[in-house]
Protein backbone atom coordinates (compact mmCIF):
# COMPACT_ATOMS: atom_id res chain seq x y z
CA UNK A 1 0.00 0.00 0.00
CA UNK A 2 1.34 3.49 -0.75
CA UNK A 3 0.80 5.98 1.79
CA UNK A 4 0.13 8.89 -0.54
CA UNK A 5 -0.73 8.69 -3.96
CA UNK A 6 -1.25 11.77 -6.32
CA UNK A 7 -3.37 10.91 -9.39
CA UNK A 8 -3.08 13.48 -12.41
CA UNK A 9 -2.44 16.11 -10.37
CA UNK A 10 -2.58 19.84 -11.81
CA UNK A 11 -2.27 23.27 -10.19
CA UNK A 12 -3.31 26.61 -11.82
CA UNK A 13 -2.90 30.06 -10.56
CA UNK A 14 -6.08 31.77 -12.84
CA UNK A 15 -5.06 31.04 -16.33
CA UNK A 16 -1.13 29.95 -15.84
CA UNK A 17 -0.62 25.96 -14.86
CA UNK A 18 2.52 25.21 -13.29
CA UNK A 19 1.72 21.86 -12.22
CA UNK A 20 0.75 19.73 -15.30
CA UNK A 21 -0.75 16.59 -14.29
CA UNK A 22 1.68 14.94 -11.56
CA UNK A 23 0.93 10.97 -10.89
CA UNK A 24 2.91 9.69 -8.01
CA UNK A 25 2.74 6.42 -5.59
CA UNK A 26 4.92 7.15 -2.52
CA UNK A 27 5.64 4.13 -0.27
CA UNK A 28 5.20 4.19 3.32
CA UNK A 29 8.37 4.91 5.13
CA UNK A 30 9.89 6.10 1.95
CA UNK A 31 12.32 8.97 2.01
CA UNK A 32 11.39 10.59 -1.96
CA UNK A 33 12.68 13.86 -2.63
CA UNK A 34 11.72 16.51 -5.44
CA UNK A 35 14.20 17.68 -7.20
CA UNK A 36 14.35 20.46 -10.06
CA UNK A 37 15.41 24.18 -10.43
CA UNK A 38 13.53 27.50 -9.23
CA UNK A 39 10.13 27.77 -10.19
CA UNK A 40 9.56 24.19 -11.51
CA UNK A 41 7.02 23.44 -8.48
CA UNK A 42 8.47 21.78 -6.11
CA UNK A 43 6.69 24.16 -2.83
CA UNK A 44 3.20 24.00 -4.70
CA UNK A 45 3.30 20.60 -5.21
CA UNK A 46 4.27 19.89 -1.76
CA UNK A 47 1.81 22.25 -0.17
CA UNK A 48 -1.03 20.78 -2.14
CA UNK A 49 -0.48 17.23 -0.59
CA UNK A 50 0.12 19.21 2.89
CA UNK A 51 -3.30 20.76 1.89
CA UNK A 52 -2.17 24.35 2.34
CA UNK A 53 -2.41 24.79 -1.47
CA UNK A 54 -5.80 23.96 -2.75
CA UNK A 55 -6.00 20.73 -5.64
CA UNK A 56 -7.09 22.44 -9.02
CA UNK A 57 -7.65 18.99 -10.74
CA UNK A 58 -6.80 15.49 -9.90
CA UNK A 59 -6.71 13.46 -6.59
CA UNK A 60 -4.63 13.71 -3.41
CA UNK A 61 -5.10 9.70 -1.30
CA UNK A 62 -3.44 9.87 2.10
CA UNK A 63 -3.31 6.17 2.95
CA UNK A 64 -6.89 4.75 1.81
CA UNK A 65 -8.20 7.89 2.29
CA UNK A 66 -9.11 10.89 -0.64
CA UNK A 67 -7.61 13.49 1.21
CA UNK A 68 -7.94 16.58 -1.79
CA UNK A 69 -10.56 18.24 -0.21
CA UNK A 70 -9.40 18.35 3.49
CA UNK A 71 -8.01 20.70 5.09
CA UNK A 72 -4.24 20.68 6.45
CA UNK A 73 -5.40 19.70 9.82
CA UNK A 74 -6.95 16.38 9.13
CA UNK A 75 -4.68 14.93 6.71
CA UNK A 76 -2.31 13.68 9.52
CA UNK A 77 0.67 15.03 8.00
CA UNK A 78 3.60 17.67 9.53
CA UNK A 79 4.78 20.57 7.81
CA UNK A 80 8.16 21.06 9.16
CA UNK A 81 8.77 24.96 9.04
CA UNK A 82 12.15 26.55 9.26
CA UNK A 83 13.21 26.81 12.39
CA UNK A 84 13.00 30.43 13.00
CA UNK A 85 8.70 29.85 13.53
CA UNK A 86 9.68 28.40 16.95
CA UNK A 87 8.10 30.34 19.49
CA UNK A 88 10.88 32.40 21.16
CA UNK A 89 9.42 33.04 24.49
CA UNK A 90 8.19 30.01 25.17
CA UNK A 91 11.49 26.95 26.38
CA UNK A 92 12.54 23.92 24.25
CA UNK A 93 10.13 21.81 26.18
CA UNK A 94 6.93 23.68 25.75
CA UNK A 95 7.44 24.39 21.99
CA UNK A 96 7.64 20.51 21.26
CA UNK A 97 4.68 20.04 22.98
CA UNK A 98 2.87 23.44 21.92
CA UNK A 99 0.50 21.10 19.35
CA UNK A 100 -0.52 18.42 22.14
CA UNK A 101 -1.10 21.09 24.26
CA UNK A 102 -3.34 23.23 21.69
CA UNK A 103 -5.22 19.96 21.53
CA UNK A 104 -6.02 19.51 25.19
CA UNK A 105 -4.33 16.67 25.57
CA UNK A 106 -3.71 15.18 29.20
CA UNK A 107 -0.58 15.98 31.11
CA UNK A 108 1.14 12.77 31.31
CA UNK A 109 0.62 12.30 27.69
CA UNK A 110 2.72 15.65 26.95
CA UNK A 111 5.29 14.32 29.07
CA UNK A 112 5.53 11.38 27.71
CA UNK A 113 5.51 12.37 23.61
CA UNK A 114 7.85 15.15 24.69
CA UNK A 115 10.77 13.41 26.61
CA UNK A 116 10.05 10.26 23.57
CA UNK A 117 10.88 12.97 21.08
CA UNK A 118 13.37 14.54 23.09
CA UNK A 119 15.36 11.07 23.10
CA UNK A 120 14.98 10.55 19.66
CA UNK A 121 16.25 13.78 18.52
CA UNK A 122 19.03 14.44 21.23
CA UNK A 123 17.66 17.12 22.73
CA UNK A 124 17.10 16.26 26.76
CA UNK A 125 19.73 18.68 27.69
CA UNK A 126 18.00 21.61 25.74
CA UNK A 127 14.85 21.20 27.31
CA UNK A 128 14.60 24.65 29.30
CA UNK A 129 16.32 26.97 27.03
CA UNK A 130 14.61 29.57 24.72
CA UNK A 131 15.51 29.24 20.62
CA UNK A 132 17.79 31.85 20.90
CA UNK A 133 20.00 30.03 23.26
CA UNK A 134 20.18 26.88 20.42
CA UNK A 135 22.38 26.61 17.49
CA UNK A 136 20.47 26.85 14.23
CA UNK A 137 21.01 22.73 14.04
CA UNK A 138 19.34 22.22 17.26
CA UNK A 139 16.72 24.46 16.42
CA UNK A 140 16.32 22.46 13.39
CA UNK A 141 15.45 19.95 15.56
CA UNK A 142 13.19 21.38 17.96
CA UNK A 143 10.95 22.09 14.66
CA UNK A 144 10.86 18.64 13.52
CA UNK A 145 10.16 17.72 17.25
CA UNK A 146 7.07 19.68 17.22
CA UNK A 147 5.75 17.75 14.29
CA UNK A 148 7.16 14.21 15.62
CA UNK A 149 4.95 14.44 18.73
CA UNK A 150 1.69 14.07 16.76
CA UNK A 151 3.02 10.94 14.91
CA UNK A 152 2.26 12.13 11.82
CA UNK A 153 1.48 9.72 8.92
CA UNK A 154 4.75 11.95 6.46
CA UNK A 155 6.95 14.22 7.47
CA UNK A 156 7.25 17.06 4.46
CA UNK A 157 9.86 19.73 4.23
CA UNK A 158 10.72 22.44 1.90
CA UNK A 159 14.50 23.23 1.70
CA UNK A 160 14.94 22.55 5.38
CA UNK A 161 18.76 23.16 5.44
CA UNK A 162 19.07 26.33 3.44
CA UNK A 163 19.15 28.57 5.74
CA UNK A 164 22.28 27.09 7.15
CA UNK A 165 25.90 27.62 6.76
CA UNK A 166 27.57 24.71 4.72
CA UNK A 167 28.90 23.07 7.74
CA UNK A 168 25.68 22.56 9.39
CA UNK A 169 24.20 21.34 6.32
CA UNK A 170 26.03 18.61 5.83
CA UNK A 171 25.66 17.94 9.42
CA UNK A 172 21.88 18.19 9.57
CA UNK A 173 22.04 15.76 6.49
CA UNK A 174 23.81 13.12 8.35
CA UNK A 175 20.61 13.91 11.12
CA UNK A 176 17.73 13.40 9.08
CA UNK A 177 19.30 10.72 7.56
CA UNK A 178 19.91 9.06 11.02
CA UNK A 179 16.02 10.22 12.29
CA UNK A 180 14.37 8.78 8.90
CA UNK A 181 16.43 5.48 9.81
CA UNK A 182 14.78 5.93 13.32
CA UNK A 183 11.56 6.54 13.14
CA UNK A 184 11.30 4.50 9.56
CA UNK A 185 8.36 6.89 8.55
CA UNK A 186 7.66 8.83 4.92
CA UNK A 187 9.43 11.61 4.48
CA UNK A 188 8.58 13.95 1.28
CA UNK A 189 11.68 16.42 0.82
CA UNK A 190 11.96 19.70 -1.60
CA UNK A 191 15.37 20.76 -2.51
CA UNK A 192 17.16 22.16 -5.69
CA UNK A 193 20.90 20.85 -4.27
CA UNK A 194 21.35 17.52 -6.24
CA UNK A 195 23.65 16.45 -3.54
CA UNK A 196 21.34 16.71 -0.65
CA UNK A 197 18.82 14.69 -2.63
CA UNK A 198 21.41 11.96 -4.17
CA UNK A 199 22.60 11.33 -0.18
CA UNK A 200 19.00 11.61 1.29
CA UNK A 201 16.33 10.04 -0.76
CA UNK A 202 15.40 6.65 -1.81
CA UNK A 203 14.01 7.97 -4.58
CA UNK A 204 14.08 11.23 -6.44
CA UNK A 205 11.43 12.71 -8.15
CA UNK A 206 12.77 15.45 -10.65
CA UNK A 207 10.55 18.09 -11.88
CA UNK A 208 10.77 20.34 -14.91
CA UNK A 209 8.69 22.86 -15.38
CA UNK A 210 5.22 21.39 -13.76
CA UNK A 211 6.11 17.63 -14.87
CA UNK A 212 7.66 14.79 -13.76
CA UNK A 213 10.99 14.39 -15.83
CA UNK A 214 11.80 11.08 -13.80
CA UNK A 215 11.32 9.06 -10.93
CA UNK A 216 14.13 6.75 -9.82
CA UNK A 217 16.54 6.32 -6.88
CA UNK A 218 20.06 7.50 -6.67
CA UNK A 219 21.83 5.15 -8.51
CA UNK A 220 19.24 4.93 -11.16
CA UNK A 221 18.67 8.21 -12.39
CA UNK A 222 22.83 9.03 -12.27
CA UNK A 223 23.19 5.69 -13.95
CA UNK A 224 20.20 5.92 -16.50
CA UNK A 225 19.18 9.59 -16.87
CA UNK A 226 15.23 9.26 -19.19
CA UNK A 227 16.87 12.51 -20.70
CA UNK A 228 19.36 15.28 -21.17
CA UNK A 229 17.42 17.69 -18.11
CA UNK A 230 18.05 14.99 -15.92
CA UNK A 231 21.46 14.58 -17.39
CA UNK A 232 22.46 17.41 -16.45
CA UNK A 233 20.61 18.50 -13.39
CA UNK A 234 21.38 15.19 -11.64
CA UNK A 235 25.22 14.71 -13.25
CA UNK A 236 26.21 18.33 -12.83
CA UNK A 237 28.79 18.71 -10.31
CA UNK A 238 28.41 21.29 -7.07
P1 LIG B 1 9.83 25.98 -6.66
O1 LIG B 1 9.47 25.67 -5.25
O2 LIG B 1 10.20 24.77 -7.46
O3 LIG B 1 10.89 27.02 -6.76
P2 LIG B 1 7.14 27.06 -6.79
O4 LIG B 1 6.28 25.88 -6.54
O5 LIG B 1 7.36 27.99 -5.67
O6 LIG B 1 8.54 26.58 -7.39
O7 LIG B 1 6.54 27.89 -7.99
C1 LIG B 1 6.18 27.28 -9.23
C2 LIG B 1 5.61 28.37 -10.14
O8 LIG B 1 4.36 28.81 -9.62
C3 LIG B 1 6.49 29.59 -10.26
O9 LIG B 1 6.41 30.05 -11.59
C4 LIG B 1 5.83 30.57 -9.32
O10 LIG B 1 6.06 31.89 -9.73
C5 LIG B 1 4.36 30.21 -9.42
N1 LIG B 1 3.61 30.50 -8.20
C6 LIG B 1 3.85 29.98 -6.97
N2 LIG B 1 2.95 30.43 -6.07
C7 LIG B 1 2.11 31.27 -6.75
C8 LIG B 1 0.98 32.06 -6.38
N3 LIG B 1 0.50 32.06 -5.14
N4 LIG B 1 0.39 32.78 -7.35
C9 LIG B 1 0.84 32.76 -8.62
N5 LIG B 1 1.90 32.04 -9.04
C10 LIG B 1 2.54 31.31 -8.11
MG1 LIG C 1 10.28 26.38 -3.42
Amino acid sequence: MSSIELQAVEKWFGEVQVIKGVDLKIDEGEFIIFVGPSGCGKSTLLRMIAGLEETSRGKIFVGDRDATAEPPSKRGLAMVFQSYALYPHMSVRDNVGFALKAAGEPKEVIKEKVDEAARVLKLEDYMDRRPKDLSGGQRQRVAIGRSIVRDPTAFLFDEPLSNLDAALRVEMRYELAKLHRSLKSTMIYVTHDQVEAMTLADRIVVLEAGKIAQVGSPKELYERPGNLFVAQFIGSPK
